[in-house]
C-alpha cells in the first residue's frame, strides 16, 4: 500500500490524514497516511528516511515548508512563488515540491460561488500564508488585489516578489478610503482573538469575509465582519480540504470531491471543543 506523511511540529492536531483517508475511501484507493512529529534538526533526515521506506509522497506544514523547499528538485511555479512547499511527490528517485494551499483556497472560493474575476480583493497578512495565495488569485484576474499588513514594510517587499500592475499595497489606516468585494484574512490575528486594524469602510453588503483561520465558532474577525454587514463570511475549513485534494490529485493523479469531507469535518468540529488548522 502506497505510503505517505505529513510533517509538522506540533502535529497532534493534523486533520490531513483523516481527509485523505476520506478521499482515498471516496475514490476507491487504499493508501496508508500517518502524522510525523519532526524538528528542524531532524526534517531532511525524518524525509530521507521515509524516502528509502518506499513513501510516495509528503505533505508539509508548519514550520517545515521552507526547509521542504529547500530539498526539492524541482519546484512548479507557485511553489516557488509562495516561496514554501507543502506538497512533496517523491519518484524515480528525485523529490518535486509543489504549494497547493493557494489553489486550495480559490476552489474553495469557487466552490463557495465567490467571484474573484473583476472585483477587488484585500488581502491582509505578509507571512507564509498570503504569500502563497496571491499567484493563484492573480491567476483569477481580480480588478485590483491590495496587500495590507501590520508592518507595512513586509507587504512591500513581498509584493516586490510579483510582477503584477493589479497588485498594490496600502495601510490599515488607508483602509477607511476603500470598499472591497472580497476580503480575505491571511493573518494570524484570530488565533489570539486579536483583530486587523481594518476600517468599518472597507465592508459593505457586497463585501465577501474569509479568513484562513477556522474553528468551532466563526473567529473574531468573522464575527466582526457580520456586525459590520458583510454579504457572506466563509471560514479555512475549505482551503484546508480544497488544498489537500490537490496534493491527493498530485499523487494519485484522481480529482476527489470536497463537499462530503468539508460537511464531516464541519460537523466534528462544531461537536467538539478543540480549535486547529491544517
Ligand atoms: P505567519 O506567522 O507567517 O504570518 C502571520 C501574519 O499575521 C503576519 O502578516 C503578521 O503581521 C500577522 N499578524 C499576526 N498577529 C496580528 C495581529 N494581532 N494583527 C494584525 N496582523 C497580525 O503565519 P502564516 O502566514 O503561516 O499563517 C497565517 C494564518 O493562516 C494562520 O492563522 C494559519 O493558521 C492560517 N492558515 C490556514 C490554512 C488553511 O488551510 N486554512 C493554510 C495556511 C495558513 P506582522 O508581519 O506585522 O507580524
Amino acid at each position: 500500500m502506497d505510503k505517505f506523511l505529513v510533517y509538522g511540529n506540533p502535529i497532534a492536531q493534523s486533520k490531513s490524514p483523516a481527509i485523505h483517508q476520506m478521499f482515498a475511501t471516496q475514490t476507491e484507493q487504499a493508501i496508508h497516511y500517518e502524522k510525523c512529529l519532526s524538528t528542524k534538526e531532524s526534517f531532511v533526515n525524518d524525509v530521507n528516511e521515509f524516502i528509502l521506506a518506499g513513501g510516495k509522497g509528503a505533505n508539509v506544514t508548519a514550520p517545515f515548508k521552507e526547509q521542504a523547499m529547500a530539498m526539492c528538485d524541482q519546484l512548479t511555479e507557485r511553489a516557488k512563488a509562495a516561496g514554501a512547499v507543502n506538497t512533496l511527490v517523491f519518484s524515480a528517485g528525485q523529490i518535486k515540491g509543489d504549494n497547493t494551499d493557494g489553489i486550495g483556497l480559490v476552489n474553495d472560493l469557487i466552490s463557495q460561488k465567490v467571484e474573484i474575476s473583476n472585483k477587488k480583493v484585500l488581502l491582509m497578512g505578509a507571512g507564509g500564508a498570503a504569500r502563497g495565495v496571491i499567484l493563484p488569485l492573480l491567476a483569477q484576474n481580480p480588478s485590483q488585489l491590495i496587500l495590507v499588513n501590520r508592518t507595512m514594510a513586509k507587504a512591500v517587499t513581498l509584493a516586490k516578489c510579483f510582477d503584477s500592475p493589479n497588485l498594490q499595497v496600502i495601510s490599515f489606516a488607508d483602509t477607511e478610503n476603500h470598499a472591497f468585494d472580497l476580503i480575505i484574512n491571511a493573518t494570524s490575528a484570530s488565533l489570539s482573538a486579536a483583530l486587523p486594524a481594518l476600517s468599518t469602510n472597507a465592508i459593505t453588503a457586497k463585501t465577501v469575509c474569509y479568513d484562513m483561520v477556522y474553528g468551532k465558532q466563526l473567529s473574531p474577525f468573522l464575527l466582526w465582519c457580520q456586525q459590520q454587514g458583510a454579504k457572506q463570511v466563509i471560514d479555512g475549513l475549505g482551503m484546508l480540504i480544497n488544498q489537500a485534494a490537490e496534493s491527493y490529485f498530485l499523487w494519485r493523479k484522481v480529482k476527489p470531491d470536497c463537499e462530503t469531507p468539508l460537511n464531516t469535518l464541519r460537523a466534528e468540529l462544531t461537536a467538539a471543543p478543540s480549535k486547529g488548522k491544517s
